[in-house]
């Protein structure tokens, strides 16, 4: 391998007002087109070596950030496409100049897509003007300009999940070169054909069939182990082999070959730690994630890109490559700052903290090392957890409830998919997660938070060293420093157990769950456990539900809810072992054995299961931060140590979310993060803790705000309990969903309410009245006193105020 030489490079000033993500040269080399996250296009023209002198055309009409442009041959006229997160193709044409309405318009508006379209690629000029785009929804699509002046367009599935990229064949027919036409024959029609790349993890190789006018399927290549994120097809001079080049989220990038068109696809994958000086990687893999590949014209050269920082790429830089073989190259990383706030983590507490500083007109930075934003919540916690919720009750309610709905016959064809090549389960899940991801993204570039991708680790009270998940690391100075690194799966007590996330499971390994087991043991009756329990439950699995406690919920839950609850439970056919203690669990011929003893210590089992689900707590994150290099404080239990300004030990680092006191939950961080901001900002700020409410998001759902009858007895605090069935409200019965009940508890002297406690349908929204309510100091009169629409299950909630506060209507 060699390395390449770079010639004088020449920065070009775009003016755009947020990150570039792609800039093309057209085919003389003359004109380049950028696009950007500030939703424009910008067409400059370029003379060789010289600053450029002109602000360029800049073409409006996403609504979202534009992520590729692509230039149309010059036989078509002065053509562009570019695609877009808001899901639009725009192609743009050029009208001569000093012509009435000269310069560039808007020639088609492709709008087939339901999501971002990522990609658009021009056909070979000889096939025709022929544009193939990629989209999250899952579809390619293929635009054809056709000879009335108008435009075809062919659509159709691509690859679960999304299609990130398209590259397409060269015209020549591979070998022609060597087998040139025999005279008298005639020249073999050019193929239309493109491979793509997607979250699927694979490559596809689309054909079109001029007989049934139809795109198909060719070949597959199936080599990557994570989302392939580009794909180029290497020009042909019509020597018998191809080539394409795949760069995936696994870190690899492959060369795929095939040495005649009949013979196989065979694979290579480029191995960087054979480059002089490369830092030391595994054989085969890149430091990081590279984006994107692109060969030179001649398809012997190619190029790499990794993903850029945001503070670098605003500036572009056209430089001349002259490769003579493979070469990585390392990102540039600069230092940053001052900023006014950096926020470590971008879970639900940090990236909210961080949009609340930018909002408030801080310079701030949001250090997030995951790869996307979010955190526990977005990624592993809260949104894909509810996105099997809802999906398992909708088809146990399908496959189980609709007969006595008076719907016949449906359930006969109801069968639950986890993986499934139309999607299923698992893809729905992973859809909402990065859909919802993405959108931080997107919130980040609105409100100018700059979006750090990397581990950071303290050098000083002000300085932070981030190690970039692009490779390379940089430096940021901060004036004010929040600390929001989250929590992580809290290891079986003492090590008993090992989570191998296949068969002994956290809750990540229970979202991922490539078939539905036949037995499995969820250890732990709190939050955690009973959803992923019913997630499972309700798509087949026998579950056992082992609990040390004398009941289920976890901490918080009032003990007649909690009661409820598991008659409700048990009912569904959740099996629950309570004042139970789980000593071991071994694996052997595909099986685990759980022994457990009795919380007294004189009984002990012994039972088998597929898959084992320790959900035991979790506990906070502060690995490889350095803190005490800097004299943070923990406590004995690895919390940072705060005031009630959220001040850590150490002067302008405060702490937020999980990884400090109080309930791990992600609105609770999210209230801290903003509350923390304020500090800063005007050295106030409020969260209200006796106002935090917790859901879980079964069903029926459970959700309590305040404190529990046990809580008020032991206070010695006297009281008032209203309590209403849910099999006495009119909307409850309608909808044949009427199990549970609302509880409220008000102080006897005042009437003030001091909790509610909801089982029933929609509880998880119900409680945000209660919550409103409380935050106000209403008491139960208020509520009984304020009209809620007829028929709604809040009449419910109405009615149990009224009952504590004088008596129910209904019941
Ligand atoms: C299965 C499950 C379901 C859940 N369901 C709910 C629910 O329904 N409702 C609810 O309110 N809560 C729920 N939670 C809890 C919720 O996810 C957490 O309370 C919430 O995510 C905490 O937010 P946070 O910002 O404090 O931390 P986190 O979300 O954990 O985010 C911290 C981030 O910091 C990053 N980080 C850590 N160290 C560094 C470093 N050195 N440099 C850079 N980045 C770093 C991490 O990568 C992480 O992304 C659930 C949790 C789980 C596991």
């Amino acid at each position: 391998m060699s390395s390449a030489i770079t010639t004088e490079a020449v920065p070009i000033e775009t003016a755009h007002e947020d990150m570039i993500h792609e800039a093309q040269l057209d085919y003389y080399g003359k004109r380049l087109a950028t696009c950007s996250s500030d939703r424009t296009v910008k067409i400059f023209d370029i003379v060789e070596g010289e600053p450029l002198k002109s602000s360029g055309h800049t073409l409006k009409g996403h609504t979202g950030p534009v992520w590729q442009v692509a230039w149309a041959h010059p036989k078509f006229g002065d053509i562009l496409a570019s695609c877009s997160y808001d899901g639009k193709v725009l192609i743009w044409g050029e009208r001569s100049q000093g012509t009435v309405g000269g310069g560039w318009t808007k020639v088609k508006e492709h709008i087939l897509h339901t999501a971002s379209v990522n990609a658009v690629s021009w056909a070979p000029h000889e096939l025709g003007a022929i544009l193939a785009c990629a989209s999250s929804d899952g579809k390619l699509s293929v635009l054809t300009f056709k000879d009335d002046g108008q435009w075809g367009a062919d659509i159709f599935n691509g690859h679960a999940i999304g299609c990130n990229s398209v590259s397409w064949a060269p015209a020549t027919q591979p070998g022609s070169l060597i087998h040139p036409q025999q005279p008298g024959t005639q020249p073999a029609a050019p193929f239309k054909r493109f491979a793509s790349a997607g979250c699927d993890n694979l490559v596809r190789i689309w054909g079109y069939r001029e007989d049934t006018q139809l795109w198909v399927e060719e070949e597959t290549l199936d080599g990557h182990t994570d989302w392939v994120r580009d794909v180029a097809w290497a020009s042909n001079i019509g020597l018998p082999r191809s080539y394409i080049a795949t760069a995936s989220q696994d870190k690899s990038v492959l060369i795929w070959t095939k040495d005649s068109p009949t013979s196989p696809w065979v694979k290579t994958a480029l191995d960087p730690s054979t480059a002089p000086g490369a830092p030391s990687v595994v054989a085969g893999k890149f430091p990081d994630v590279v984006w994107r590949v692109s060969w030179s014209l001649a398809g012997n050269i190619l190029a790499l890109q990794k993903a850029t920082q945001k503070h670098v790429a605003r500036k572009l830089r056209k430089a001349t490559l002259q490769l003579g073989a493979w070469n990585a190259h390392r990102g540039l990383a600069t230092p940053s700052g001052p900023y006014d706030a950096v926020v470590i983590g971008g879970g639900p507490g940090g990236y909210v903290a961080a949009i609340k500083a930018a909002q408030l007109g801080l310079k701030t930075a949001c250090i997030e090392k995951r790869g996307s934003l979010g955190g526990t919540c977005l990624n592993v916690g809260c949104i894909p957890s509810k996105a099997m919720l809802n999906n398992s009750h909708i088809y146990h309610q399908t496959k189980h409830d609709l007969q006595k709905r008076g719907i016949d016959g449906a359930h006969d064809f109801v069968r639950s998919f986890l993986t499934h090549s139309d999607g299923g389960m698992l893809q729905a899940k992973e859809q909402s997660v990065v859909g919802l991801t993405k959108g931080i993204e997107m919130l980040f570039k609105q409100n100018k938070v700059d979006y750090i991708k990397g581990a950071a680790s303290f050098v000083s009270p002000t300085r932070i060293a981030v190690e970039l998940n692009d490779g390379g690391s940089t430096e940021v100075e901060a004036k004010n420093i929040i600390i929001a690194t989250g929590s992580e799966v809290a290891p079986f007590p003492g090590g008993a157990i090992e989570i191998d996330e296949q068969q002994i499971v956290s809750s990540t390994g229970a979202l991922e769950l490539q078939k539905v087991p036949e037995k499995m043991v969820v250890i732990g009756g709190g939050i955690i456990g009973l959803e992923m329990g019913s997630v499972w439950s309700r798509l087949g699995a026998e579950v056992t539900v082992v609990e040390f406690l004398g009941a289920i919920g976890g901490a918080g839950i009032d003990e007649e809810v909690a009661k409820q609850f598991q008659k409700i439970l048990t009912k569904q056919g959740i099996k629950f072992k309570l004042n139970t203690k789980v000593l071991s669990a071994d694996k052997q011929d595909g099986k685990v054995t759980i022994k457990t003893e009795s919380a007294k210590g004189d009984k002990q089992e012994s039972f088998d299961a597929d898959v084992v689900l320790v959900a035991v707590g979790r506990r906070p994150y502060t690995e490889g931060l350095n803190l005490e290099a800097i004299g943070v404080e923990k406590d004995n239990k690895g919390r940072i140590v705060i005031d009630d300004q959220f001040n850590t030990s150490v002067k302008n680092i405060k702490c937020i979310g999980d990884v400090t006191f109080g309930p791990m939950l992600a609105h609770k961080a999210e209230e801290e993060g903003i509350a923390a901001v304020e500090y800063i900002n005007a050295g106030h700020g409020h969260v209200n803790y006796n106002g935090i409410p917790s859901v879980v998001y079964t069903h029926p759902e459970v959700s309590w705000v305040g404190k529990t009858e046990q809580e008020l007895k032991a206070a010695g605090v006297k009281y008032n309990v209203g309590k209403f069935p849910f099999a006495a409200n009119s909307r409850a019965k309608t909808n044949q969903d009427a199990e549970g009940f609302v509880k409220f508890l008000s102080e006897k002297e005042t009437d003030r309410i001091l909790g509610v406690h909801i089982i029933g349908p929609n509880a998880g929204e119900m409680i945000s009245e209660a919550v409103l309510a409380m935050e106000y100091g209403a008491s139960s009169e208020d509520i009984a006193r304020t009209t809620h629409a007829h028929p709604t299950l809040s009449e419910a909630f109405k009615e149990a105020a009224m009952a504590a506060y004088g008596k129910a209507i209904h019941f």
